[in-house]
């Protein structure tokens, strides 16, 4: 019996619907047609990193101890970053492991640095300098198709349909992978540019059916080769489209509960560089380049990214700032005001409450203390206070110089493009194999791992938030 997982980082049904309804998506539509199918209703945040490795654990992230991409290091006074290895609790395919099932792990992002299992795990975003395969020789197995993290970025001085061909090619590499690895009981792959594709090019129809169908055709595959087994379609979170992006530390400074140093700058010029680099054709460049060189060249792009995408920590004045917020409306009071806190919060709720955005419409749809969200033993590690958003204004970290992304004038962007898709807390959800009647349902994301474990006879473990969906 084989099992195998098509995870689509940031997929959701609504827009490939008017597709699928055409014919022209028939991978897609078999869920629709012949399996369990619906909405999967994600972690808050729900931001990729958090919410692929709940779905891997079965457990809200006041369980698995991670919230975001980073935390606040109140000590040290900085955001620091998380990996695989800061997740507390074990991969529903450790389970299987032990019971000496044999596992392929394609890409998920938050698996660097790789765990040991029976099989093979090739780490997915965000990769550190390490070995990023288990076992680590498996990585001079791969082909030079498939790109280690992808270096096809939209940009101001690229043609969409250009980067659109590079992504094809990797969404291509991830299906060819799993084929590679078909001699195991369970295959997981993850396809995150398909999130990068709804991040950028919500607005531009031709590309976004490019990315469907590119995905579309691997699903086929896939279905094709395990017709006697059971595929998963599913995503981290979905994706819709955004009116205008809200910097919440800039609001917060605003507002005067974070304050700012000053005197201090966000060192300039990185734009032009970049700017040379995309005008050169540089992933073009990059791209005929060896993995383990490829990867140090994006970083550093990455690092010369504008301040739009780098933390802030140099420019505030910690020990003034009594709120301090993570993206997605994860808000932090600093330990040195714990006595004031729950006023500090009340307060700052109220008036994130009362915001409007410039066409009038409420911000922040609700504002609710971190244990009213999660549970588990680390819900004190994560946010004080969670303002989920209106889904038309995406809340960032940064510290732009803006509270609203469309305030920012076109230089302070750089190469980079604003994002006109963002996130949304219904992704997707298809099931089909043997047995399996169409149905639709509405499972949430921690109900995938206590399914898998069922399917191959493993015990649940009795923590896992999720329920067996068969
Ligand atoms: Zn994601």
């Amino acid at each position: 019996m084989k099992v195998v997982v098509i995870g689509l980082d940031g997929a959701s049904w609504d827009p490939l619907l008017p597709y699928i309804n055409r014919g022209e998506l028939p991978g897609y539509a078999q869920f629709l047609k012949g399996g369990l199918h619906g909405p999967l209703f994600s972690t808050i945040p729900y931001l990729t990193q958090p919410a692929w490795k709940s779905y891997s654990i079965g457990k809200n992230p006041g369980k698995t101890g991670v919230f975001h991409w980073s935390k606040i290091d109140w000590k040290e006074l900085k955001f620091r970053s998380l990996n695989s290895l800061s997740f507390h609790g074990e991969d529903y395919w450790d389970i299987l492991s032990a019971n000496g099932h044999k596992v392929s792990i394609i890409d998920m992002p938050s698996t660097y640095p790789p765990d040991k299992v029976n099989g093979v795990i090739i780490s997915g975003f965000n990769h550190g300098d390490g070995p990023w395969t288990y076992p680590a020789e498996f990585e001079k197995t791969i082909p030079s198709s498939f790109v280690k993290e992808s270096v096809h970025l939209f940009t101001r001085n690229q043609d969409p349909e250009t980067t659109m061909s590079g992504l094809e090619e990797e969404i291509r590499s991830r299906f060819d992978m799993a084929e590679m690895l078909w001699d195991s009981d369970l295959i997981h792959l993850s396809v995150e540019m398909n999130d990068h594709v709804a991040h950028f090019m919500w607005n531009n129809d031709h590309v976004m059916y490019r990315n469907f169908k590119a995905n579309d055709e691997g699903i086929q595959r896939i279905l094709k080769e395990n017709k006697d087994g059971y595929t998963f379609l599913m995503s981290d979170h979905g994706n819709g489209p955004i009116e205008d992006e809200f910097y919440t530390n800039e609001f917060l400074a605003h507002e005067g509960f974070l304050s700012l140093k000053e005197n201090e700058t966000r060192g300039v010029s990185r734009e032009s560089v970049v700017n040379v680099g995309t005008k050169l054709r540089l992933d073009k460049m990059v791209r005929k380049l060896p993995n383990s060189v490829q990867n140090r060249i994006v970083k550093r792009i990455r690092a010369f990214d504008s301040s739009m995408e780098s933390y802030p920590e140099a420019r505030i004045n910690w020990k003034e700032s009594r709120v301090v917020a993570l993206d997605e409306g994860m808000l932090y009071v600093n330990p040195l005001y714990a006595e004031e806190k729950e006023n500090i919060l009340d307060d700052v709720a109220k008036r994130l409450l009362a915001l409007r955005s410039k066409t009038g419409k409420n911000v922040i749809k609700n504002v609710l203390r971190g244990r009213e969200v999660y549970w588990g033993p680390y819900v004190s590690d994560g946010p004080d206070m969670v303002a989920i958003s209106n889904e038309l204004y995406h809340q960032r970290l940064p510290l732009s110089g803006h509270v609203w992304a469309s305030d920012i004038p076109e230089e302070g962007w750089g190469y980079r493009l604003p994002q006109v898709g963002h996130h949304r807390i219904k992704g997707i959800f298809g099931l089909v194999g043997p047995g399996i009647a169409p149905k639709e349902i509405s499972p949430s994301i921690y109900d995938l791992a206590p399914t898998i474990l069922k399917l191959f006879n493993c015990d649940i473990p009795a923590d896992m938030d999720g329920k067996p969906l068969l």
